[in-house]
């Protein structure tokens, strides 16, 4: 069979598509990853999965000449590239009015914001060019430096990495030209605002307000420009080579405007953000009472709110300052209709303020993103996703996030996995069942409603009596030993492993992506996700119009005594809701890879790519491909397109649409182990013949 250069095939720097790989094993995916990479070629297709590798320094692959290149043309046509995958999925939702998301995945520092970043780029630069639809394309551009200022922090791996979960949707007319979007964001990691990891610093925007803001605006929210004056700003990385604070806050700045914010909004948010700084210099000291407890009260130092009583007056502190004292000394509990106020200590001082300052900054980054959904108006037609994975401190919210994980790794065998071979049975084709691993059992084990562990964790904060980490993890490893025990389903293939080789406080769980160890500190707390009510009054009681409106539960005359449901709860609903609407939409995939752990380019360490072509599952993702066909089409649109390749089908064909394209392949003699007859659909077993026919087409 006569084959075109196609630049996925021939000319080509190892094999573009890993469906083509001979002989296929984990060395020679590896082998042709690192061959590619080396040549600068960082995308390669498995099928329809985009693998891209983080080059870490700009190549010149994102001009508007190569946005021309691949508009308009077949994914396969050209070498595997980002555009090609957003060049695709943007077609279909315009011509076929299918939704689509883009599904991208990848550990910290792999490349998920800047694909997303460079697919949103595409959309925008191959979309109407009105100036309503300029307008739309320039905020939804500019969203980005201000969630990014916000959400995102240094890290040890990655000096801007997304500390929260995103997705943005963004809603098309009938024309293809952007009408608007929704981004929903969950689960900031609001932890780092109060205390960051040994080499990471808490997220940009506090150190671009202290670096790039002018005098004036320092003075009128009286900050200093010193880090060092700040307990919430970390020292050891405060300053970060090649990140330029300075520059990036005018950057921020700028991109509010453009996104709609109003002056005197961008002013409350830098004054929250101020009062965050503040709040952290509040230190407390005990003061004996005559029953002989001790009672926290806030010290009277330098740099302490007392001593900047004066300066805070400005601020959102002036007439709650009263009454923010006194939350940080007692708090009230209702009990039987009555209310009774018990002392606070020094650490549950410490505690309170750092509950406050966590609560006060992740509503403000919600906040925003509500105010940038508005200006941005909405609907769900391409969804932008991305994550965080497998990061390094196992604690209460990396388990939340892993969970997230694990649900999408599911949609994916779903979709990927599950729904090509159930397809290839509906259509009789044959087929042998390939096996794959499912996670399904690795959800179940975390949200299942009576002994996921989740719901362990529930039934235990809302247990009376007595309730630590402890007792939470005592019950998971009876509930799971029980499980065990009875062999119930849980048992084989136990996801949730105990031995006694786990250190103290902690449990252990296989994750699709390998094993993971949890520690419970803090499991309690932060599912129970409680601010005092003493500090939500005190926040209400704010002069301060967006601080009062960020704790609407502050308002007395709305007390509600319902307890609030806990972070998990919240979590999961939200998850669910993702999924529901993921599965309704048509899947695309961006899978990153982070080539080496020191951000440096032309490195390629081949244990770490290893590891990660093993988590994403990439190999059984070739396999599945490999054992099926890359491409299926109906018989109608087949014929329609390429009738014009045979005398006998060209220009009428009275019949069948499967007869057609049989007489079709027969004349043009593609081999018959190429492709099969399905029901409704001929399936093509390899992209060659595609390139064939394409081929062919345009010759005529
Ligand atoms: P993630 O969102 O997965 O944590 P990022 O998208 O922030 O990771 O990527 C980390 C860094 O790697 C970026 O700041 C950028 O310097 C570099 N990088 C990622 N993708 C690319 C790319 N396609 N081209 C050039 N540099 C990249």
């Amino acid at each position: 069979m006569p084959l075109k250069n196609t630049s996925l095939l021939d000319n080509m720097i190892g094999v573009g598509d890993m469906v083509l790989l001979e002989p296929l094993s984990e060395d020679s995916f590896l082998e042709n990853l690192k061959n590619r990479f080396d040549h600068n070629e960082i995308y390669t297709y498995i099928g329809s999965v985009v693998i891209s590798m983080n080059p870490y320094r700009s190549l010149p692959i994102y001009t508007p000449d190569k946005v021309e290149e691949y508009r308009n043309r077949n994914f396969y046509e050209l070498s595997p590239h980002i555009y090609a995958l957003a060049d695709e999925a943007y077609r279909s939702l315009r011509d076929q009015d299918k939704d689509q998301c883009i599904l991208i995945t990848g550990e910290s520092g792999a490349g998920k914001t800047e694909a997303s970043k460079l697919v949103m780029s595409y959309v925008a630069a191959v979309c109407g060019k009105g100036q309503e639809v300029n307008k739309v394309k320039e905020q939804l551009l500019q969203s980005n430096p201000v969630l990014e200022a916000f959400g995102n922090a240094k890290t040890v791996r990655n000096d801007n990495s997304s500390r929260f979960g995103k997705y943005m949707d963004i809603e098309f007319d009938f024309k293809g030209d952007p009408l608007g979007g929704v981004i929903s964001n969950y689960l900031l990691e609001k932890s780092r605002v109060v205390k960051q990891p040994r080499g990471e610093r808490n997220f940009h925007i506090f150190y671009q307000l202290l670096s790039g803001a002018s005098d004036d605006t320092l003075k009128k929210l009286k900050l200093h420009r010193d880090f060092s004056k700040y307990n919430y700003l970390s020292l050891d990385s405060a300053v970060v080579n090649g990140l330029d604070d300075a520059a990036n806050f005018r950057t921020v700045r700028n991109a509010m405007q453009i996104v709609g914010f109003m002056e005197d909004e961008v002013q409350s948010v830098l004054e929250l953000v101020a009062a965050v700084l503040k709040l952290g210099n509040i230190e407390f000291k005990p003061e004996s009472r005559c029953n002989g407890t001790d009672e926290s009260r806030i010290k009277d130092k330098n740099g302490g709110l007392m001593d900047e009583k004066q300066e805070t007056k400005s601020l959102f502190l002036m007439k709650v300052s009263s009454v923010l004292e006194r939350a940080f000394s007692y708090r009230t509990v209702e009990a039987k209709m009555e209310k009774v106020s018990t002392t606070l200590n020094v650490a549950q001082a410490y505690y309170a303020r750092d509950a406050l300052a966590k609560n006060l900054y992740s509503r403000l980054f919600s906040w925003l993103v509500t105010r940038i959904n508005e200006s941005i108006k909405v609907s769900n037609m391409l969804i932008i996703f991305h994550l965080l994975l497998l990061p390094q401190d196992n604690s209460f919210e990396q388990f939340i996030i892993n969970y997230c994980n694990e649900k999408l790794q599911q949609i994916f065998i779903e979709l990927t996995l599950r729904e090509e071979q159930e397809e290839y049975v509906r259509e009789g084709i044959e087929w042998t069942n390939i096996e794959y691993f499912n996670n399904a059992i690795i959800c179940d084990l975390i949200e299942n409603n009576q002994n996921g562990i989740l719901a362990m964790l529930d039934e235990e904060c809302l247990r009376p009596g007595t309730v630590t980490d402890e007792t939470f993890l005592d019950k998971l490893n009876t509930v799971c030993a029980e499980h065990q025990h009875f062999e119930s389903r849980l048992s084989k293939n136990s996801k949730f492993l105990t031995d006694h080789s786990l250190p103290h406080s902690c449990f252990r769980i296989q994750h699709y992506a390998g094993k993971v160890l949890y520690r419970v500190e803090g499991f309690v707390d932060k599912n129970n996700d409680l601010l005092y009510r003493d500090l939500s009054q005190a926040m209400y009681k704010a002069n301060h119009s967006l601080i009062k409106q960020l704790f609407p539960e502050g308002n007395p005359a709305k007390v509600n005594l319902k307890r609030p449901p806990t972070a998990g709860f919240q979590f999961r609903a939200s998850v669910g809701t993702l999924m529901r609407n993921l599965q309704t939409k048509n899947p695309n995939y961006i899978r990153c890879i982070k080539p080496n752990d020191k951000k440096a380019s032309h490195i390629f360490t081949e244990s770490l790519v290893r590891h990660q072509v093993r988590y994403l599952g990439l190999m059984e993702n070739v396999r599945v491909r490999r054992a099926g066909y890359a491409f299926r089409q109906a018989y109608e649109p087949c014929l329609e397109r390429y009738k014009m390749l045979c005398k006998r089908t060209w220009p009428h064909w009275r019949g069948p649409a499967r007869e057609g394209v049989e007489v079709l392949m027969a004349d043009l003699q593609v081999p018959a182990e190429e492709f099969s007859y399905g029901r409704s659909k001929i399936f093509i077993r390899n992209p060659r013949t595609l390139f064939f026919l394409e081929e062919r087409r345009r010759q005529c």
